[in-house]
């Protein structure tokens, strides 16, 4: 018999879960993974895949389901996969942790509210995060269950990267820059101190180039710097949000355009970056198969902030030793990263192009100043890792 943990990433419209046994002591093994899709629609959608692909469960609504009705279908599935294995534990990303959540941290009553609390700094995510967490808690109080910040790996940021200069009340109510997708550098940090320890110790940016998209500066493992700040809508081009944008242009959409903010919300979050620039697609596989000049405008857009911006970490670290590419992009478009790194050979990068083109690990040159890896990331077992840890290994079997 053996443990398992499932995995939850609740977005906007889907409910992202991964279902793990507890190999050994140590190491997860991918049992099952799949998705609630349509969440809030009349038409929910649950399917699940195992660790093959091959389908396991496939279940469609005709009608508007509450979150308790759609999880506790998931955990009763999951129950029956695992036969004798034993569900121990539910892992969430949660979006936001505030200053003061910096660890993964088990659900409590008072930690829900408290979390709520923090509803105003991410109001787009943080009740997405929040729903699931509630819903489970209150039909299956007994199973534990533990929040992981998608923030908490950027605590160890220095206070003068995370001011704005604004007037101080702002910073007393948290105005200030968080910087995302920490799950993943938290992974990648992890796995560059095993397959390359040379370069754990050193300074390294890791691009999470995926439909959100972000750099994040490490010295020693550590974060240092990132190009998320208060929101994940600043720093690089996304899918569909703009990236960093001179806060003079809301300033115009609103008293020249006459937006409302829920206007320009939409606009920043859903009608900019690839999409926004092509007005084709925000899908970077679509924009490189396109022989059309605004697909090439929205890419050129996209390589040249990410060059942009690795100067700048940089120039937060004092050098770089090493660039990870990771997620979607960052993992499979040879493209992409070949054109990243051309624009910052400058700093010593030089890619191995047969390495580069088969989609290898570690894609630097042997010439290459900066040792260049293309790192595949898994913010769910480092989910699931921080629930085993912070529920504490479950008792072995009798
Ligand atoms: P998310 O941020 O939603 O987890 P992913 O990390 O899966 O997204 O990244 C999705 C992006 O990766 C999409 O833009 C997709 O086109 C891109 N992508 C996936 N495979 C390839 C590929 N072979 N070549 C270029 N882009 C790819």
């Amino acid at each position: 018999m053996a443990d398992a943990v499932l995995t939850l990433n609740a977005g906007s419209s889907s409910i992202k879960f991964s279902l793990f046994r507890l190999a050994d002591s140590e190491n997860f093994e991918l049992f099952a993974k799949g998705e609630i899709e349509e969440i809030e629609s009349n038409a929910p959608h649950l399917f699940s895949v195992d660790a093959k692909g091959a389908p396991l469960s496939d279940r469609k609504w005709d009608r508007a389901a509450g979150f308790d009705e759609l999880l506790g279908a998931l955990i009763e599935r999951a129950e029956t996969h695992l036969g004798q294995d034993k569900l121990f534990a539910i892992g969430h990303r949660v979006v936001h942790g505030g200053p003061k959540h910096y660890r993964p941290e088990r659900v409590t009553p008072e930690l829900l509210d408290e979390l709520d609390k923090l509803t105003p700094l991410a109001p787009l995510h943080e009740p997405h995060s929040l729903a699931p967490i509630r819903a489970i808690l209150a039909a299956r109080p007994e199973l534990p269950q533990v929040a992981c910040f998608d923030t908490a790996f950027h605590h160890t940021v220095p206070m003068v990267a995370k001011r704005f200069a604004l007037p101080p009340e702002y910073e007393a109510e948290g105005v200030r820059r968080y910087g995302f997708h920490g799950l993943s550098y938290e992974y990648i940090a992890g796995r560059i101190s095993v397959l390359a320890p040379h370069l754990a110790a050193g300074r390294v940016i890791a691009a999470h180039l995926g439909n959100g998209a972000s750099l994040c500066a490490m010295k020693a493992g550590r974060s240092v710097e990132m190009t998320t700040g208060f929101t994940a809508l600043d720093g690089l081009v996304m899918g569909t949000r703009c990236g960093a944008l001179d806060p003079g242009v809301i300033l115009y959409m609103g008293q020249q355009r006459g937006l409302n903010p829920k206007q320009i919300e939409d606009i920043l979050y859903r009608r900019s970056g690839l999409l926004g620039v092509s007005g084709i697609s925000s899908d970077m596989r679509t924009l490189e198969a396109s022989d059309d000049p605004r697909a090439k405008e929205a890419i050129d857009l996209f390589v040249y902030r990410i060059v942009r911006e690795i100067g700048a970490l940089t120039s937060s670290l004092g050098g770089l030793d090493g660039l990870i590419f990771t997620a979607g992009i960052g993992e499979h478009s040879p493209q992409i990263r070949a054109r990243v790194c051309a624009g910052v050979e400058w700093l010593g990068v030089k890619l191995d192009l047969e390495a580069n083109h088969r989609n290898a690990i570690h894609i630097g040159d042997k010439q290459s100043r900066v040792a260049v890896w293309a790192i595949p990331t898994d913010e769910e077992v480092m989910i699931a890792r921080h629930t085993r840890d912070t529920v504490g290994a479950p008792a072995p079997a009798l």
